[in-house]
């Protein structure tokens, strides 16, 4: 039976379901779920992420992190994790350029959070020589500073859309008819999770929250508030959600996100907002949310990109060319990408970030 038929037969016997729970069994199905038995990153696979386009993501990111180390006196030990690791590429390259760095290995303790059984293995050889751990909650890490990085993350994890109509909001359901998967709306009720969004919105439009987001960002902001460290976050969105950002991408192409459950990716756009301030109420400051091309030119992306390529030449000179401009021209993914840091309030900001 494949995921859709099980879908469409729970549907006829519960009624519609959620966005939300949509997402969670397409990306997490135990037999079918997307990213439950797959590895869907990089050429081959439905969509590139920053890490797997150039080492120079990777590298710049450890150095931040290692530098936020040093300015909060180089604690002796510290948890360094990983949300949502994909290939491990990404921590790969931190702990490559951070070698050079006295003492930071020595401290670090490297803790991953992956759902995805498939990628865990991959992580594993990956990071072979640095003995990762995996963790299924930020509340299994050890109590000691966290310095924490998630990059296309928060945008896998489920959204509910509403659509305001009048001084209520109607819930984006997934229903059937019994051959296919088709949207349909709840009736129209008031919702405590929206009751700062009369304000800002009419009627007609619609706003997507992320609940799963917030227990991850306040329990990691309550242990970064109460023992120090860091958190980056690199995502596509903006700084309040508005719109319907709800898409299914393979193959690097967009599908339609009901078609066929369980071999898209699916994701939505991140509210920085909501993450900024989970983080507040749980004790923490944040920096301005940062364009990534900003971001990383600030860390000298562009003197990195010219020392490497004085080592390559032909083809391999062209790609490296064509990743510096895919992760910071203003039109592939300097812009949609943004960075939001939380630190403690009596901590330097991390590079390349403004309060
Ligand atoms: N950060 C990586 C991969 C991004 S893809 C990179 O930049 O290349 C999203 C990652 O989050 C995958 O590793 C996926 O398996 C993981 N993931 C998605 N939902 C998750 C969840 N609810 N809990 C833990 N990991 C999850």
């Amino acid at each position: 039976m494949s995921l859709k038929d099980i879908l469409i037969a729970r549907i006829q016997q519960n009624g519609p379901l959620t966005v939300a729970d949509y997402m969670t069994e397409c990306l997490l199905h135990p037999k079918h779920g997307y990213y439950t038995n797959r590895d869907p990153l990089g050429s081959r696979g439905d969509f590139t992420t920053a890490p797997e386009i150039s080492q120079m993501f990777g590298e710049l990111i450890g150095l931040c992190i290692a530098q936020c180390w040093v300015d909060q006196g180089r604690p002796a030990q510290i948890c360094l994790a990983e949300l949502g690791p994909g290939r491990g590429t990404l921590m790969a390259d931190i702990l490559r350029a951070t070698r050079q760095v006295p003492g930071f290995h020595d401290a670090a303790e490297i803790f991953l959070l992956e759902a995805s059984p498939t990628l865990r293995e991959i992580q594993r050889e990956t990071l072979r020589d640095y003995s990762p751990k995996w963790i299924s909650s930020i509340s299994d890490l050890p109590a000691l500073p966290l310095f924490l990085i998630a990059n296309e993350f928060f945008d896998a994890l489920p959204i509910r859309q509403f659509l305001r109509d009048g001084d209520g909001w109607r819930e984006r359901l997934v229903g059937s008819d019994g051959k296919s998967l088709n949207f349909g709306l709840g009736t129209r009720a008031a919702q405590t999770l929206l009751k700062d969004r009369l304000t800002d919105t009419n009627d007609g439009d619609l706003v997507e929250c992320c609940a799963a987001a917030v227990p991850v960002i306040s329990s990691a902001a309550e242990r970064i508030a109460t023992c120090g460290g860091m958190a980056l976050i690199v995502d596509y969105g903006d700084w309040r959600a508005l719109g319907d950002t709800f898409q299914a991408l393979r193959d690097h192409k967009h599908s339609d996100p009901l078609e066929e459950p369980g071999k898209a990716d699916l994701t939505a756009h991140v509210d920085f907002e909501a993450i900024a301030r989970s983080a507040q109420s749980a004790g923490c400051s944040f920096s301005r949310l940062t364009p990534q091309g900003v971001y990383l030119e600030r860390l000298g992306i562009t003197a990195r990109a010219q020392n490497l390529a004085s080592s390559l030449q032909g083809q391999a000179l062209e790609a490296h060319i064509l990743a510096h401009r895919r992760l910071t021209h203003p039109n592939e993914m300097g812009n949609l990408f943004k960075v939001l840091g939380i630190y403690p309030p009596s901590a330097a900001l991390p590079p390349g970030l403004e309060p």
